[in-house]
């Protein structure tokens, strides 16, 4: 694998064969080269594996790293461990269509020459991982409706009431007349 540029990631195919290989790499926030909402902070640890196959060759990409998130309930900004994975099936060729039944689930990566960059891939894979709805704890409660503030446990609003307030006004007026 050369790694010199890193403005790609290229993998050369023709040194795989029939026994899988395993890739380990680490890749920057900046070559992952994501501008979404939610972006790593610090290196991606990934592990590669790819093995020869009769259409081509088929590629797991596995990776793992600090991801900031925002929560989709209270809006905090968090930072969590992220891991994330996805298969392709790289094919020779164009795309002549005809996938069989088994590859389904698989998406197909069509190459012409015997070596890939990963970057784009390795970007892919991590976009389609990222949660839709993030959350910074699973009890998170989200805002309150009325003040805004993040709802902890007790926070509540009492409804205003005349009474109360007029109570309340009673002994602000006893509280100054003492002064
Ligand atoms: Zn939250
Ligand atoms: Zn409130």
């Amino acid at each position: 694998m050369k790694t010199a540029k890193r403005e790609e990631i290229i993998l050369l195919l023709k040194d795989i064969g029939y026994r899988p290989r395993t890739f380990d790499l680490e890749i920057l926030p900046q070559e992952l080269d994501y501008e979404g909402e939610y972006r790593p902070v610090g290196k991606l640890h990934l592990k590669i594996t790819v093995v020869r196959t009769d259409v081509g060759f088929h590629m797991r990409i596995g990776g793992k790293g600090k991801v900031r998130f925002v929560c989709s309930r209270c809006l905090d900004e968090y930072v969590e461990d992220f891991s994330f994975s996805d298969e392709n099936i790289l094919r020779r060729g164009g795309h002549t269509g005809g996938v069989s039944l088994s590859d389904e689930d698989v998406d197909s990566v069509y190459i012409e020459k015997d070596e890939i960059d990963l970057l784009p891939l390795i970007r892919e894979v991590f976009i389609s991982n990222l949660p839709v709805k993030p959350v910074c704890d699973p009890s998170c409660k989200g805002l309150c409706p009325v003040c805004g503030v993040k709802l902890e446990d007790g926070h509540s609003h009492d409804p205003v009431q005349p009474l109360k307030l007029g109570a309340f006004l009673r002994e602000a007026f006893k509280e100054g007349g003492k002064r």
